[in-house]
């Protein structure tokens, strides 16, 4: 991963951010994409001191496809040709599907499938042009296999699923060039995530309720850490795992393993 150009979309929280760290460690030169300007601009400065070869923070909205070649050409011309990309950026919307505002729907969709979409055409593009192959990882869910307990998975859940489908089409329509295309599958990880929509009093609560859940539910018996998910990225992005495309890397302490009834 030295010296390699390595773009994250979402990289200024949570999983992204863990991911920019473990590569910035490895010496490689990060792009950390995010919505939020100012968590991109304090991720690319902790890489810089968990060294990193170079850090760039770009303020890209992953759903705007202007701002999105932007981000690629602005990474190429400070970082170099993109060897990996991971797609990462996502939002979580939860309503039963009677009760979800079409807009919510859209905003799910636009994010997490159609940004993910055009973060990894810009990829097979720029990786088309050196023609040196490279490795993508997106960011899947376990709902896109499963219905989540809690009900109202019906946007995010169609969301990751559509993002499984994508990465097992791009997989197979770019192996022949040398990229390979596989899926990350977090389970139930410590980031904001967690608590989105939440008021700031309700989430120390929520957690506390979050953590007495993981106990009971997730059979490793606690939530993962985002360091514990760009582990996996980190070799699925890497050369270690040159022959693996298509696939997907389920880090979840055994959740999806495992039927929550007796029967
Ligand atoms: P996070 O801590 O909320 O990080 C997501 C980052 O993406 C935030 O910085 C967010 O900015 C940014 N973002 C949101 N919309 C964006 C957009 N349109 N363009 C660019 N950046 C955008 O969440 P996370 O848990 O690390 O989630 C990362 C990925 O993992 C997501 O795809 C999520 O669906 C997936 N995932 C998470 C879990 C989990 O349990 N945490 C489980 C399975 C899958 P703002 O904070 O300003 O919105």
């Amino acid at each position: 991963m030295r010296d390699r150009a390595i773009l994250v979309t979402g990289g200024g929280s949570g999983i992204g951010r863990a991911v920019v760290l473990a590569c910035a460690a490895r010496g490689a030169r990060v792009g950390v994409l995010d919505i939020d300007a100012l968590s991109a601009s304090s991720v690319a400065d902790e890489a810089l001191a968990h060294g990193a070869a170079d850090a760039l923070a770009i303020n890209c909205d992953v759903s705007d496809e202007r701002a999105v070649a932007d981000a690629f050409a602005a990474c190429e011309n400070q970082l170099g040709s993109p060897a990996a990309v991971h797609a990462n950026a996502g939002i979580e919307i939860n309503h039963p599907a009677h009760l979800m505002p079409y807009e919510d729907w859209q905003r799910v969709l636009r994010i997490n499938l159609s940004g993910l979409f055009l973060t990894c055409r810009e990829a097979v593009r720029a990786m088309l042009r050196t023609g040196h192959g490279g490795s993508i990882v997106c960011t899947s869910s376990p709902s896109a296999f499963t219905g989540f307990s809690g009900g109202g998975n019906a946007a995010y859940g169609s969301s990751k699923g559509g993002v499984s489908a994508l990465v097992r089409s791009l997989a197979i329509d770019y192996a022949r060039h040398g990229i390979r295309v596989n899926a990350v599958v977090p389970g139930a990880i410590d980031t904001p995530m967690l608590l989105t929509g939440l008021a700031v009093a309700e989430q120390a609560a929520a957690h506390d309720a979050i953590l007495r859940d993981a106990r009971e539910q997730i059979p490793l018996g606690r939530l993962g850490r985002p360091e514990e998910i760009a582990a996996a990225v980190t070799w699925l992005l890497s050369d270690d795992a040159s022959y693996v495309t298509g696939s997907h890397l389920v880090c979840d302490g055994g959740l999806t393993a495992r039927s929550a009834n007796t029967f």
